[in-house]
């Protein structure tokens, strides 16, 4: 069953708000009202599979389109730095205030511009207390502004000396968590936990002698391409064990924890010292970031601007509120669970045609097929794909023989098309469809005549079959139903 409650109804008002905006647009540089145009033609026709993407509701969208964007408004809620900001506090404050009662968090953040500046608010806010604000009491001193070169010199050594875990990227992990050529693997002394070999399956017993030798600050859980579900108290034992702060990154999965999918241990919440997500994959709202956190790290959270941030985007944070208001709703728990249920099938679909899947399966909302049975690599899975109208994205699987550019997998998810209204049966012959179009795949040879790990060939007739096929699908579940721009 799919939410029709969830979704937005289009009035005829918001098809002539666009319709007008495009023409406005239009009047200064057409060739941007074109694409604009074209981009809603183009995912309205296309099985949009790509496990962090979604359709956020015209309300988010057209929230983001105000004069908001043109304030400035460093500081936080009723302590700016700049004047005038009285209705960017009204945003912000509702804002946090919406999130943090839909998560039940002490604390919540709502300014930072997307995941990765989420994830450097939170790095330096547990460096500043857990760091600097001991070490400024080492030297007796109050504030930063009392150091003297010799002070800044120590202090530079001892934040830059200091340790992070988190989960590999080859496993599941992000950029974020500790991967070298990200910041993040340069700012921490890193290492980093994977899965086990045999089952594909985070193992807490690894992860907690890791701690134990290792003794991270962080220790960091959350995923982009693990296909199963986390432990969060298991995680927090093993950060309380060695003295870590726990941060967990839900930015995948923030949709399934707001429409409480995941409970209990499953939501980081309650366990985590901070958690820090984006606000636009299956949480579907506008493309951001967001940090919640325990009182203990509001304050250092709070300086997020000066630490990392400039001015908020306060147009953004407007749609944020908007966003969180909606996954309120009773309808975004049925949302939530359709999503988790949605790739269920969809795993099934894989595994009853005979194809691999990382882990053997899913029980969140993506899954990581493994297309080496196929004699492919992930990035001519992806292309074979594209051609026959099915947008996914190409990832590494644990221990990739094809590297990270090449991959051997093909990650899945289901948020974005459960908003339109796919529901079982769909996902069922979305997999059907996807096993056709590698079943029909050749890997192609280089110009000498060396087997190529990007050119493939696709049989003839298949991409116009598949899509002929998706049309029927997609026809029925119309992306922004109403919405007429002609
Ligand atoms: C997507 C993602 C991010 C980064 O989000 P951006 O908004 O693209 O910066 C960070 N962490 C995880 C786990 C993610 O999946």
């Amino acid at each position: 069953m799919a939410d029709d409650a969830a979704r937005p109804s289009i009035s005829s008002l918001t098809s002539s708000a666009y319709r007008d905006a495009l023409e406005v647009i239009a009047s200064v540089e057409p060739r941007i009202a074109e694409a604009t145009r074209q981009e809603l033609t183009d995912q309205r026709g296309s099985l949009k599979l790509i496990a962090s993407e979604n359709y956020a509701s015209p309300a988010v969208l057209l929230t983001m389109g105000t004069w908001f964007s043109d304030k400035y408004a460093e500081g936080t809620v009723g302590h700016r730095f700049y004047a005038g900001c009285q209705n960017v506090d009204t945003v912000e404050a509702l804002a946090a205030e919406h999130a943090r009662e839909l998560f039940g968090a002490e604390y919540a953040y709502a300014q930072p511009h997307s995941g990765i500046d989420a994830n450097l608010v939170a790095y330096w806010s547990i460096l500043a207390h857990r760091v600097e604000g001991p070490w400024l009491e080492k030297a007796q001193l109050r504030n930063v502004n009392e150091l003297t070169e010799a002070d800044w010199e120590a202090l530079r050594h001892e934040l830059g000396n200091q340790r992070l875990l988190g989960m590999s990227l080859d496993a599941g992990g992000h950029l974020t968590h500790g991967f070298r050529p990200n910041i993040s693997g340069k700012m921490f002394h890193q290492q980093q936990y994977g899965t086990d070999p045999e089952t594909g399956l985070l193992d807490y017993d690894v992860v907690a002698a890791k701690a134990r030798e290792f003794r991270p600050l962080v220790l960091v859980a959350g995923y982009s391409a693990y296909p199963r579900r986390i432990n969060f108290a298991k995680m927090r034992e093993i950060a309380d064990e060695v003295g870590a702060t726990l941060m967990v990154d839900m930015a995948h999965f923030a949709g399934l924890v707001a429409g409480k999918v995941f409970t209990g241990d499953e939501d980081p919440v309650p366990h985590a010292h901070l958690v820090t997500t984006t606000t636009h994959k299956s949480l579907r709202g506008p493309r951001g970031g967001m940090v919640l956190a325990t009182e203990e790290y509001a304050p250092s959270v709070d300086r997020g601007c000066p630490m990392v941030l400039g001015g908020p985007l306060s147009h953004v944070m407007a749609a944020k509120a908007v966003a969180l208001a909606e996954a309120r709703q009773p309808a975004f728990r049925t949302y939530a669970q359709q999503v988790a249920d949605n790739a269920q099938s969809l795993a099934d679909g894989f595994l009853s045609r005979g194809a691999n899947l990382v882990t053997g399966g899913t029980d969140n909302h993506l899954v990581l097929l493994d297309v080496s049975s196929f004699g492919l690599t992930g990035r001519q899975a992806e292309s074979a794909l594209l051609d026959a109208g099915v947008v996914t994205n190409r990832n590494s699987v644990p221990a990739d023989p094809n590297g990270a550019w090449y991959t051997s997998g093909i990650r899945l998810g289901t948020p974005a098309l459960t908003t339109r209204g796919f529901g079982h049966d769909e996902f069922d012959r979305v997999a059907e469809l996807i096993v056709e179009v590698l079943g029909s795949t050749e890997p192609g040879t280089t110009k000498a005549g060396a087997p190529s790990k990007a050119s493939y060939v696709l049989a003839d007739g298949i991409a116009d079959r598949v899509k002929a096929a998706s049309a029927e699908m997609l026809d029925k579940h119309p992306l922004y139903p109403g919405l007429e721009l002609t």
